[in-house]
């Protein structure tokens, strides 16, 4: 059986990313978004086991000091966390996990689990972000151009990444990120371990 793969996606915001990674996994049936764990209550018309891993505050400090996060951090007094030992389960089960996560997160993720494929997703230039920033217009000058240094901090952190996807054309990123995803499945390691007897019979 081929191991899945385990692919961090990063972006600024304005690049694109949620909706070509909401493409992504309508596209290919064998990719899951990792499901995070948190001690926050579920909202309203939230599913256990979807949105979010809801666990008691005392389960998620036995989860810490168990070393089960590849990375947690506590945000507005609740701990969120991605369990290494969920994502281990269904890699070994032959699924694909993606992570939408920051620079930081990302870093963290790749220290622990090296075999992580990075996915950078770009705009097609500063101008195109900005604009995509403004959206609708309704936020003022001094709210974009603090956006726009998030967005040039998180950019920064390019290099660090495996495969790089200029969200200029949407069809055309999906396209590039399925790409991305169908050429790591073909790599010699995993279709030796998906065809075993064929690769060694015509081998000879
Ligand atoms: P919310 O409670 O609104 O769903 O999320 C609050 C914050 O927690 C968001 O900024 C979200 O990105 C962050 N968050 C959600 N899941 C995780 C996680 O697994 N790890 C980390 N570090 N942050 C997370």
């Amino acid at each position: 059986m081929a191991k899945g793969n385990l692919y961090i996606v990063t972006a600024p915001s304005g690049a694109g990313k949620t909706t070509l990674v909401k493409a992504l996994l309508a596209a290919d049936p064998l990719i899951q978004l990792s499901v995070s764990f948190t001690t926050r209550a579920p909202r309203e018309g939230e599913v256990n086991g979807r949105d979010y891993h809801f666990v008691e505050r005392t389960e998620f400090e036995r989860m810490i000091n168990n070393g089960e996060f590849l990375e947690h951090a506590e945000v507005y007094g609740n701990y969120y966390g991605t369990s290494q030992t969920w994502i281990n389960s269904v890699i070994e089960s032959g699924s694909d996990i993606l992570l939408e996560i920051d620079w930081q997160g990302a870093q963290q993720v790749r220290r622990l689990f090296r075999e992580a494929i990075g996915i950078f997703v770009l705009p097609p230039s500063l101008d195109v972000l900005e604009q995509r920033l403004r959206g609708r217009g309704k936020d003022s000058d001094e709210v974009i151009a603090r956006r726009m240094k998030v967005a040039r901090e998180e950019m920064s952190h390019v290099d660090e990444a495996d495969f790089v996807i200029v969200n200029e054309h949407i069809d055309e990123a999906v396209r590039d990120i399925i790409a991305v995803v169908r050429a790591e499945r073909l790599r010699l390691v995993a279709q030796s371990a998906r065809h075993t007897a064929l690769i060694s019979a015509l081998k000879g």
